[in-house]
């Protein structure tokens, strides 16, 4: 099959989150299954300073927007068996130091920035030497070309080329809305500014647009996929997505294990493995020291990587910690991340107030999110809401128990011993709220204590299967499962 992933980020070359690691490990599995691969991305400043040898651009694009030509070029560049990722330049749209802001505040032509990307995306389908049978696109940002592709083929004969159309949602909270006077640079007839198609309040709807056009939706885990369907999880969007619910399907995200692996991982100064999980404990001092703390195996070290906003419940997090420090308790927090700077700020309060036992590193650090996996005891992810969820992934993979509100993702992945004491490998709560977080992290410092029921819970998790391979395996059932001509379903 051939198969196109369009994504607005892509490990290793450009990455904000979760969405950037799932659609790279999603591009090499597919590739390892046989298939032909393409992933179409921005060529941003990012990718231009770290990969300097990727090819000068081949394949010269040239769209309408807003009336006018605006032209880009494809640079292409073979990344694995089968898989090749055309970066889309245009320096004034993409060569810049973010991928879609800076110093907390959004570009202010992203609309037009991504309906390029989007025209791009189907000026390559429609006329590139390659054609795809599913166009495979992510989020809001590429989610303008199903129904780009299906009004601008509609003059067509019937006869050429037309792939099937699949959107996958990482996260319903970010649905790209624009403003009315922006509309233009789709260059769509009016007909589609109503509130059945693209127009949400008076503005425009990109995710909305991908909802409805999309042969196929996914999202990243099967408990997202109900909640988004819900007036508390829908984000405004619930009442399309219950319209589509036949053609929604929630997919739990898997993990690149070549590249989140605790052997001869480059990121790791110490190896360990389920045989040799006194390692582990070597991979803590390590954290420790590289963190400021000291360096000991009698308190236990938590830890949290990733955006410090609220959805990922700082603010629970945060006067939980704090309650836990002021009443003395045994233990050691490490915080890596950047977001809300509300939030960086009571952070860095709380490393100044407890430097002995708070350590937080305000930047995005590669390596040093590896490290802290590894070395931690527990990994605290009390979010709101979570659409899947890698960090509690790549925990149970290093034997690092997840601390998790049951939500999205972390309810699909994570089994409380209070659900099945057999299979149970991290600890849960539900309410949202101080009081469940405080009472959840003091079940972690009992089973702290419990060093044979901390070894059961380890075990459990380092050996389920969460692997990316299957991941793709359930997407290929949901491309097969598509008609090779794409019309609108429902
Ligand atoms: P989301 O996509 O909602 O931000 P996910 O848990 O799905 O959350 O994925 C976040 C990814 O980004 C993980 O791979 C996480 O380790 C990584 N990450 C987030 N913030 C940082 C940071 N400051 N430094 C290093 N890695 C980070």
């Amino acid at each position: 099959m051939k198969i196109l992933l369009a994504t607005s980020e892509l490990f290793p070359f450009s990455k904000s989150g979760g969405l950037a690691d799932m659609v790279s490990s999603l591009a090499l599995s597919l590739g390892e299954l046989g298939h032909e691969v393409q992933v179409i991305t921005p060529f941003y400043q990012c990718v231009r300073d770290k990969f300097p040898d990727i090819p000068e651009g081949s394949w010269m694009t040239h769209v309408t927007m807003g009336g006018g030509e605006v032209f880009g070029a494809l640079r292409r560049h073979v990344w694995a068996p089968g898989v090749e990722v055309l970066f889309l330049e245009h320096g004034g749209f993409y060569d810049r130091p973010g991928l879609y802001g800076e110093g907390g505040q959004d570009y202010s032509d992203n609309a037009a920035r991504f309906v390029f990307l989007n025209k791009a995306i189907w000026h390559w389908v429609r006329y590139g030497s390659w054609q795809p049978d599913i166009v495979h696109v992510h989020d809001w940002q590429t989610a303008l070309f199903p129904l780009l592709w299906k009004h601008l083929e509609k003059g067509s004969s019937g006869e050429g080329h037309s792939p099937s159309t699949v959107l996958t949602i990482h996260n319903l909270a970010y649905q790209g809305i624009f403003p009315s006077h922006q509309y233009p640079l789709l260059d769509l007839p009016w007909d589609y500014f109503n509130e059945d198609n693209l127009e949400y309040y008076g503005q425009w709807n990109c995710l909305k647009a991908g909802i409805l056009y999309a042969d196929y939706l996914t999202t990243v885990s099967p408990q997202y996929a109900r909640e988004i369907r819900t007036a508390e999880f829908g984000c405004n969007l619930e009442g399309v997505l219950d319209k589509r619910r036949n053609h929604l399907r929630g997919i739990l995200n898997g993990v690149d294990y070549g590249e989140w692996r605790t052997t001869k991982n480059p990121w790791l100064p110490v190896s360990f493995q389920l045989k040799s999980i006194g390692f582990k404990g070597k991979m803590k001092h390590r954290l420790q020291e590289e963190c400021g703390l000291e360096p000991t195996s009698d308190v236990p070290l938590f830890a949290n990587i990733g955006r410090v906003v609220e959805q990922k419940g700082m603010d629970i997090l945060l006067p939980t910690l704090r309650h836990l420090l002021e009443n003395g308790t045994p233990m050691q927090f490490i915080q890596l991340g950047t977001g809300d700077p509300y939030y960086e700020r009571q952070f860095e309060a709380l490393a100044a107030e407890f430097p002995d036992k708070v350590a937080v590193t305000i930047s995005y650090n590669h390596g040093l999110a590896h490290r802290i996996e590894a070395g931690a005891d527990f990994f605290v992810m009390p979010s709101r809401f979570e659409p899947c969820g890698l960090n509690q992934l790549y925990s149970l993979r290093y034997g690092t128990i997840p601390l998790v509100r049951a939500t999205g993702g972390l309810q699909d992945s994570i089994v409380d011993i209070s659900e099945n004491i057999a299979e149970a490998n991290g600890l849960k709560f539900s309410h949202y709220s101080v009081e469940a977080l405080l009472h959840v992290f003091e079940q972690a410092m009992h089973l702290f204590e419990d060093k044979h029921l901390l070894g059961k819970f380890r075990r459990n998790g380092m050996t389920r299967d969460f692997s990316m391979r299957r991941t793709a395996e359930s997407y290929l059932e949901v491309y097969l499962s598509l008609p090779g001509s794409g019309h609108k379903a429902d």
